[in-house]
């Protein structure tokens, strides 16, 4: 046995992991072989890789390891996303009661608090990432203000008052901040 040069790295090791696990197996003859576990490999298997063709076990390995977030993550990120919902269903409520001028100001507010929520749910559960955090922290978003920006719009248009349509100001208010939201954290 070699001496080791150097201690591997925990990636080379989990790498190694990885293709010593590999169950991809080509039913056929082949002179393509994967760029990662090294076994021969079909071309209709093949997926193409920056660093080569790969079999189809590494594209799934490398998806997973790259969307790294546990439940505790999401549990953090649904959290932050509820308070914010709250906090920004409140400041979409005082905004919408200035007159003239409220849907101007939701219009400029609500995709900076998306975006600036966004931020913070990624410094927070950073370095993790999660494939679906955007999903969970809209869903979280939206409960959070519902109490504040969504249903008294939803009573007003049901009461079918006039003054409804001013009502639904906060709504657009959520629907713009959400939609900065998941630009924010969709990978
Ligand atoms: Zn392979």
């Amino acid at each position: 046995m070699q001496p080791l040069k150097n201690e591997p790295s925990a990636a080379a090791l989990a790498n190694a992991a990885l293709i010593a696990a590999c169950p991809y197996k080509a039913n056929g003859e082949t002179t393509l072989r994967c760029a990662k576990c090294e076994r021969p490999l079909l071309v209709k298997d093949a997926v193409r890789t920056p660093t080569g063709y790969v079999c189809p076990y590494f594209v799934k390995a490398r998806v997973s390891s790259f969307y790294n977030a546990g439940i505790q993550h999401y549990l953090i990120a649904g959290a932050i996303a509820l308070v914010g919902g709250v906090v920004a269903g409140v400041g979409l409520r005082l905004i919408s009661s200035i007159p003239f001028v409220s849907i101007i100001i939701t219009l400029a507010a609500g995709p900076a608090a998306g975006t600036a929520l966004g931020d913070l749910i990624g410094r927070a559960i950073k370095p993790a990432r999660g494939q679906y955090i955007w999903l969970l922290a809209s869903v979280m978003v939206v409960l959070g203000a519902a109490y504040f920006a969504i249903l008294p719009a939803l009573s007003g248009l049901l009461g079918g008052s006039l003054n409804a349509l001013w009502g639904l100001i906060p709504v657009v208010g959520v629907v713009v901040l959400v939609g900065a939201l998941i630009r924010r954290l969709r990978l």
